[in-house]
């Protein structure tokens, strides 16, 4: 089989494990991914000397098909961690799914193979009988590829699927919600129990102890929380100072904790698109004349499984589309 070059733009969870399934069915796959490296809303920074996962910190399969696939990959461990909610009632042990030694090992590993391109802004796609080409910030791509597909959130998508109107209507109707998080390093010791703590709170959505994840190596030994402010504080807060942000969240956690908060280092983010409410009942859009796809966590399922589900779904069509023929389909579904 002659191999096909196509091109994704994001490294997130779609466009990971759409990489990795068409990189096993054949495909020259390359990545251009905006940010520095992998994960998108899955990714990790760093907190001194340490790192943290500054995303969706696990996975909470709904699917048996996402939970075996958890279960038979290498990188992913499971924790059981000690779970209360904000008025300090224990709830049962959580029982997620986690990748080692960080959130973004896994999007790394599943694109090995691939041609990454980070730091790579793709601006605009164009295409024609000849094949798709993209516009980057800073300057044309000279390769042509055989198809594009576009793994960004809902509002990033609009303007780059400009040349399938149908899928740039459906990204703008998608409704997003933003989310600020503090990744915070705390100085000395202190008696919280706990290593979760969620539930209904004017403006924490749950505090995550990051270091007592599995397979995290904490050079520094120090305790690491993860903040995250629930979506109407941060839509409410969307545009206030990330120093305001991180002093109110932590503020609210020692409140929470009942103990005095000293911290020793504080990464404030915002996300802007942290969460989708989905639009279609599609799990993939895929246009067939100008072979421009879209996988993503704003189709038929939201979250990270909802990303691996499209992204899935999207990777079948194409492997089994293009198994007994070197063109990708021209006469199938348009949005399916
Ligand atoms: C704080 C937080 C907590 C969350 N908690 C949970 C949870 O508990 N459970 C859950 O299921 N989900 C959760 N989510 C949502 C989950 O992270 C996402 O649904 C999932 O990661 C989406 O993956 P994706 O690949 O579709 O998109 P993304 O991860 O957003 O990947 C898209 C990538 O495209 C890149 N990109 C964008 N525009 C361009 C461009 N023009 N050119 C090149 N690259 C571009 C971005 O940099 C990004 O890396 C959370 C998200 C956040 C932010």
């Amino acid at each position: 089989m002659k191999h096909k070059k196509i091109a994704i733009i994001g490294a997130g969870m779609a466009g990971a494990t759409l990489a990795n399934q068409l990189i096993n069915g054949g495909y020259q796959v390359t990545i251009f991914e905006k940010s520095r490296g992998t994960g998108g809303r899955q990714s990790s920074c760093r907190i001194g000397t340490d790192s943290a996962d500054l995303g969706a910190p696990w996975y909470a399969p709904k699917t048996k098909q996402f939970r075996q696939w958890l279960m038979e990959r290498p990188e992913v461990a499971l924790w059981q961690a000690k779970h209360r909610n904000f008025c300090d009632t224990e709830v049962d042990r959580k029982c997620v799914f986690l990748s080692t030694p960080r959130q973004s090992s896994l999007t790394q590993n599943l694109i090995k193979g691939a041609m990454l391109c980070t730091e790579a802004n793709i601006l605009r796609i164009q295409s024609d009988d000849h094949g798709v080409r993209l516009d980057k910030e800073l300057g044309e791509i000279k390769s042509l590829f055989d198809a594009v597909i576009v793994t960004t959130p809902a509002a990033q998508a609009i303007r780059l699927l400009s040349v399938c109107p149908q899928f740039s209507n459906l990204a703008s109707t998608t409704k997003s919600s933003p989310s600020w998080v503090s990744v915070i390093s705390i100085k000395g010791k202190n008696n919280i129990e706990p290593d979760i703590l969620s539930g209904n709170h004017p403006i924490l959505h749950r505090a995550i102890r990051d270091s007592k994840k599995p397979g995290r190596n904490s050079w520094s030994r120090k305790e690491i929380w993860v903040l995250e402010a629930n979506s109407e504080w941060s839509q409410r807060h969307r545009d206030s100072a990330p120093n305001n942000i991180g002093k109110a969240l932590i503020k609210a956690f020692a409140a929470v904790v009942d103990q005095p908060i000293e911290i020793s280092c504080i990464r404030t983010h915002r996300w802007l698109y942290a969460r989708h409410q989905s639009a279609t009942s599609a799990d993939y859009l895929w246009d067939p004349i100008s072979k421009i796809g879209v996988c993503a966590d704003w189709l038929n399922n939201p979250g990270n499984e909802g990303a691996w589900l499209s992204a899935n779904a999207l990777a079948n069509h194409l492997l089994c589309h293009s198994t007994n023929s070197d063109c990708l389909p021209l006469n199938h579904a348009v949005v399916s």
